[in-house]
């Protein structure tokens, strides 16, 4: 019909075409637990919209996520509406040993499947505390340890670093299986990512020999600019295997989404941006189904 190719009909079916394939789509079920820190030393590239939004993707898939809030900051306990004001059991008293991480899970409400470790402001004293702790480095992975061995149906641990290589990530590192790296496509991005390189690769040497970039999202994606479709290429170019092949596009429902306490499932779940997050959290999903 006449009319019917312009760019936004064009986005409309394609919107419409991803629902409709995201609609039959199956998660599969990771045999083991994957932890996986969400990382990037570079500020506000998007790991805790990534971190919020792929928890919540694959918790509805079906698999049993649970996130682990390492940021002072408590952004990811904000955007998934737990209490999070100092004073409750929260990621800082596991680290200093006061609870265990059973403990002070708290229940997501937007997927029985989801369970979340809440920060609170008192974590920006943690690596104090740790720096004189023995075994500093491991003291997530032995909280996690425990954890996972008492409840070993849980699919995905998904870490939300804060945007330094301090203690708290150097901990997050020490306790995952990979790396989830979301990169923001701008001209700095590779510089960015040769220096997480580095910092991964020393991690291995010294503390945990299995770390390594597993994953890389491209995210705030602006298709229309030759720029970010020039990272992309990039990033591809070196990291074939890691990069998702789908990008979040830059959406102000996801900026939007926090500030009601929910992520963008709760807030605009039939709109791009949640469909984009779905369709890189199966495709998560299926790389680590078949790890
Ligand atoms: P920090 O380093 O401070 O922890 P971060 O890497 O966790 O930051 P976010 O907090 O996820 O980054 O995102 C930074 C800002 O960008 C937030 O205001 C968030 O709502 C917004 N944002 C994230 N992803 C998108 C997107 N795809 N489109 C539009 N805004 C986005
Ligand atoms: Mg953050």
């Amino acid at each position: 019909m006449a009319g019917n190719n312009t760019p936004l009909a064009d986005e409309l079916s394609a919107t419409a075409k991803l629902r409709a394939e995201l609609a039959e789509a199956v998660f599969p079920k990771p045999k083991q637990p994957t932890v996986i820190a969400v990382a990037n030393q570079k500020g506000g590239v998007g790991k805790t919209t990534t971190t919020v939004n792929l928890a919540v993707a694959l918790a509805k898939g079906g698999l049993n996520v649970l996130v682990v809030d390492l940021d002072p900051q408590g952004n990811c306990s904000t955007a998934l509406g737990v209490e999070h004001h100092s004073g409750i059991s929260s990621t800082y008293e596991v680290l200093i040993g006061e609870n265990s991480l059973a403990e002070v899970l708290v229940d997501c409400a937007e997927s029985e499947n989801l369970k979340v470790c809440p920060a609170t402001i008192d974590l920006s004293g943690a690596e104090l505390d740790l720096s004189a702790q023995q075994r500093r480095e491991f003291v997530l992975k032995e909280a996690l340890d425990v954890y996972l061995a008492v409840n070993p149906e849980t699919h995905v641990v998904l870490i939300d670093c804060p945007p330094s290589l301090g203690l708290l990530t150097i901990n997050a590192f020490a306790a995952s299986d990979q790396v989830l790296v979301p990169i923001q496509a701008e001209y700095y991005a590779l510089e960015g990512l040769g220096m997480l390189l580095n910092t991964v690769n020393k991690i291995r040497d010294y503390l945990n020999p299995q770390l390594h970039i597993g994953t890389i999202l491209l995210t705030m994606f602006d298709k229309r600019t030759n720029l970010a479709s020039e990272v992309g290429k990039e990033i591809f170019q070196y990291f074939p295997q890691e990069l998702i092949g789908t990008a979040i596009p830059r959406s102000v429902k996801l900026s939007e989404a926090p500030s009601f306490g929910t992520s963008i499932f709760g807030h605009d779940p039939r709109g791009i941006a949640a469909l984009s997050y779905q369709k890189a959290a199966l495709e998560l999903a299926n790389r680590l189904a078949k790890a």
